[in-house]
């Protein structure tokens, strides 16, 4: 059987979902085919929040997001196809399976948004049970409510194994350590400092030696490693875990346009084989157009901004908006694509990652209490992101152009609102408040997402930014609101003397 549309688009991610959005709102007949069972892609897993912009929905969870383009889409007369495999392409049509059946789809125009596979490592005990992708364990966690192990490794600091070790605290599962080759962590330092205050060792310049058990994993044996990765003999130790996540990185997933037949190039440091591209996204086979993951690991904000450049482009070649006003998008969105690729981790940054700016020896050190207020932000980082600033209502948090801009905060201007604690996506603003205690005490205001919340009354250890108990507090506020969306503002009332230090509360 052979179906005719005008834009067939491979993959329901944010980048395909984005394209879909574009190209349906031009009036182009928009099809969506996902092997998935829920549109969103990666997004289906993502319960944090994201970084960004308002553009980007910035500051909402990832599985919001999904559901978000999800709906534009199908409120633009999108046909959403799940559960739809493209398996193949012959004489200029895709293969395409449902469950009930192939059929051939001729489309006017193809859109190739299909994401990325997760790499492996190899090592002694690499196919035990137990040893799995961070994807695929994220997956079990947060779609099938099923948690991959009791006792984990997790095995790169990139963001990916960054954000599901803390994934996996919230689930209840201990983390023993993040073990990383690099002598640098990868992934945003927001992420890892999340980690690090819950206790997680992130081991740089160690590596998995191997993994031992009969049946499935039992242990794990790790050492430390010079730049070459190799580990350093006698450094070995044996960690007891049932579960190794690697999290090494991932490849784009370049099948289709491999058999469509277009030219690809090699770019180690967007994941591999990756197809080559215009700046409307258009391959060297004509009409067929692609974006997301599949043309180099980056961010799903990066996903959707090329998404839309792919839709408008898509649509303008079927003379469904003019030359004049798809250049005019375009623009836009290339700006919005710049800007969020010229941060260290993006493209066309240093790519040095790291880039402290701030005291890192006294945290909270610089902060002047005398007025009763002092708001700590410990995002160090030119990451792409803004929703502190957008959160504040007295214009107190300054990120202002580029969104790489560090934040500022004018701390005559804050009046204790919390809103911006609530916002940040990496969990990394901090509220000191003294106005309402008295003597030697000071109100902590910190971000809590795990269960359960602390109990108003109950006293908690609290922690510092490495995870070290500096002391005790008593809880004298736990604020759950729906603006918050599902982050609860914990309020802990400590000595003075050690409240500028505070960054957590132990996990009861
Ligand atoms: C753990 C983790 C955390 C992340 N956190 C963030 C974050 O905080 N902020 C951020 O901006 N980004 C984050 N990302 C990255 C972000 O999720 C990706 O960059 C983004 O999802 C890429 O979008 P995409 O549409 O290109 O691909 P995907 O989201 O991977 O979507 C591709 C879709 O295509 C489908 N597909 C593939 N092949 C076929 C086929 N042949 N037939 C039918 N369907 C097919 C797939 O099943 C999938 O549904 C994270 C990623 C991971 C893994
Ligand atoms: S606490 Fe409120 S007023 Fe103060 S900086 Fe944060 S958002 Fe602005
Ligand atoms: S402090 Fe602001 S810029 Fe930094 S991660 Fe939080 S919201 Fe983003």
């Amino acid at each position: 059987m052979l179906k005719e549309v005008e834009l067939a688009i491979v993959g329901g991610g944010p980048a395909g979902l984005s394209a879909a959005c574009e190209a349906s709102a031009f009036g182009v007949d928009t099809w969506v085919f996902d092997e998935q069972s829920a549109p969103g892609g990666q997004l289906i897993k993502q319960i944090h929040k994201f970084f960004g912009s308002s553009a980007h929905m910035a500051g909402r969870r990832g599985i919001d997001i999904g559901d978000s383009l999800r709906k534009r889409a199908e409120a633009q007369g999108v046909h959403v196809c799940l559960n739809t495999v493209v398996f193949g392409y012959n004489d200029g049509n895709l293969a395409i399976c449902d469950g009930r059946g192939v059929k051939e789809v001729k489309a006017e125009r193809i859109i190739i948004a299909t994401g990325a596979s997760e790499n492996v490592l190899r090592f002694p005990g690499w196919t035990l049970p137990g040893v799995m992708g961070a994807g695929a364990a994220q997956t079990m966690m947060n779609v099938h409510r099923v948690k991959p192990g009791r006792r984990v490794l997790m095995v790169g600091a990139g963001n990916v194994g960054l954000i599901v070790t803390y994934q996996m605290l919230q689930a209840g599962i201990d983390v023993v350590a993040v073990v990383e080759a690099k002598a640098e962590v990868g992934g945003y330092e927001v992420h890892a400092a999340k980690i690090r205050r819950a206790g997680v060792p992130v081991l740089t310049s160690h590596t998995i030696v191997k993994a031992c058990g009969e049946e499935s994993v039992e242990s794990v044996v790790i050492a430390r490693c010079g730049p070459d990765f190799k580990p350093i003999p006698g450094t070995e130790r044996e960690l007891k875990v049932d579960t190794v996540c690697l999290a090494v990185g991932l490849n784009p997933l370049t099948e289709l346009t491999q058999l469509i037949g277009c030219r690809h190039e090699y770019d180690a440091a967007l994941g591999g084989w990756i197809p080559s591209h215009d700046d409307r996204m258009e391959t060297s086979v004509p009409g067929v157009y692609v974006a997301g993951d599949l043309t180099g690991i980056e961010e799903a904000t990066v996903a959707m901004e090329e998404g839309r450049i792919a839709g408008i482009s898509a649509a303008e070649s079927l003379g469904k908006v003019s030359a004049d006003k798809a250049a005019a998008l375009r623009t836009e969105a290339i700006g919005r694509l710049t800007e969020l690729r010229s941060c260290s981790f993006g493209r066309y940054g240093p790519g040095s990652g790291f880039k402290p700016t701030r005291a890192a020896d006294k945290p909270g050190g610089e902060i002047d209490l005398s007025g009763g207020l002092g708001v700590i932000v410990e995002c160090d980082q030119d990451i792409p992101c803004d929703p502190c600033e957008k959160a504040c209502p007295t214009g107190a948090i300054k990120v202002g152009a580029p969104i790489t801009n560090l934040p500022t905060v004018n701390q005559s201007l804050c009046t204790g609102c919390g809103s911006c604690v609530a916002a940040c996506p990496g969990l990394a603003v901090f509220l000191v408040d003294t106005r309402k205690t008295e003597g030697d005490k000071a109100d902590v205001t910190l971000p809590y997402e795990y269960l359960p919340v602390p109990e108003v009354g109950n006293e908690a250890a609290v922690v510092d930014r490495d995870g070290k108990t500096l002391g005790k507090g008593r809880i004298v506020r736990a604020l759950a609101s729906a603006k918050y969306d599902r982050t609860t503002l914990v309020t802990v009332r400590v000595d003075k003397a050690i409240a500028l230090r505070v960054r957590g509360i132990a996990r009861q």
